[in-house]
């Protein structure tokens, strides 16, 4: 195990995370799942467990099931000489399901409603604990979306410190103390790119993707912090979702696709407006992207929506 290290460019103020036990992670062999129930054994023991009664821990029984990441990009337990910045914080994978299914838009309404709580739980767990400031929540699902074990699984890692593009965006839609995100969501000129809409949550195409068909899912009454979402709203949001996925899927030709949740730091960001977002990877960013930072959509917000709301959902 070698220590993860924070290096900063001072000319251009950049901040990488280097981590060489990352290049260790398994490349998946086949017929053989590390996250298939029946395998506990090989994993590291389970932080949290959705289980069936009468079950044991690290054993079979279990419906979601988290992780400590055994090939972190962090650790909590580093001792460094003063030289080193020591990349400290946590990691965690989510086994989103009990089966091998590769395909997270094919789990039940009900299945990840259990995935987004285990996020929530594991959220508040490391808040309650104290000793991170923020914790990032992601998915990646398929290959072009980073996806190197197949196994429907999520992440979760957290850090001491926010991260400072997350401290830029604060900033932006909180100016003033005031939730710029709430005003955001009652302007008459996003009825164009809004997908669903019910009593809790806004589906929306922001007014600027990145992606073609990038699409968030926000709280209609503010929240600044995911961990504060009620149990009666995730049944509502693991609905919005599933049925996104499929409008998706089906609109926009099966991409593999990121979900990000975007949610408060712990500390000084009551005004932040939390949303989870959902990247389809329906394009490469190459030269261009990388030289200027500028992203290239091929197609404009209303467009997407329209086909996303089209794209007749049985479901919803
Ligand atoms: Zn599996
Ligand atoms: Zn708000």
């Amino acid at each position: 195990m070698s220590i993860p290290e924070w290096r900063e460019d001072i000319l251009t103020g950049r901040r990488v995370l280097i981590s060489p036990d990352r290049a260790e992670r398994p490349i998946q062999e086949p017929g053989l799942c590390p996250f298939c129930e029946g395998t506990e054994e090989a994993t590291p023991p389970e932080v949290y467990a959705d289980r069936k009664p009468n079950t044991q821990p690290n054993g079979p029984g279990w419906r979601v099931r988290v992780i400590p990441n055994r090939y972190a990009a962090v650790r909590l337990d580093i001792v460094a000489p003063n030289l080193v910045d020591p990349a400290i914080g946590i990691a965690e994978v989510v086994l989103e399901c009990p089966e091998h299914q590769t395909l997270f838009h094919h789990l039940s309404v009900d299945q990840i409603e259990r995935v987004l709580r285990a996020w929530r739980e594991r959220i508040r767990f490391w808040r309650e604990d104290g000793r991170l400031g923020f914790v990032q929540v992601f998915k990646n699902q398929g290959v072009d979306a980073g996806a190197s074990l197949e196994h429907c699984h999520s992440q979760v890692i957290g850090l001491p410190d926010v991260p400072s593009q997350v401290l830029r965006e604060i900033s932006k839609a909180t100016v003033g103390g005031k939730c710029g995100f709430c005003d955001w969501l009652k302007q008459g000129r996003l009825e164009e790119r809004i997908v669903a809409r019910s009593e809790r949550f806004t589906v929306v195409c922001p007014d600027a993707p990145r992606f073609p068909a990038e699409t968030w899912i926000l709280p209609n009454v503010h929240e600044s912090g995911f961990e504060f979402t009620a149990d009666e709203s995730l049944h509502d949001l693991a609905t919005h979702l599933l049925a996104t996925l499929q409008r998706l899927t089906r609109a926009f030709g099966h991409p593999d696709y990121n979900l990000i949740l975007k949610s408060a730091p712990f500390q000084g960001a009551e005004a932040y407006h939390w949303r989870l977002e959902i990247l389809p990877r329906l394009v490469t960013t190459a030269g261009w992207e990388w030289g200027t930072g500028v992203l290239i959509n091929t197609c404009f917000p209303e467009t997407a929506a329209q086909r996303l709301r089209e794209s007749t959902n049985p479901k919803i």
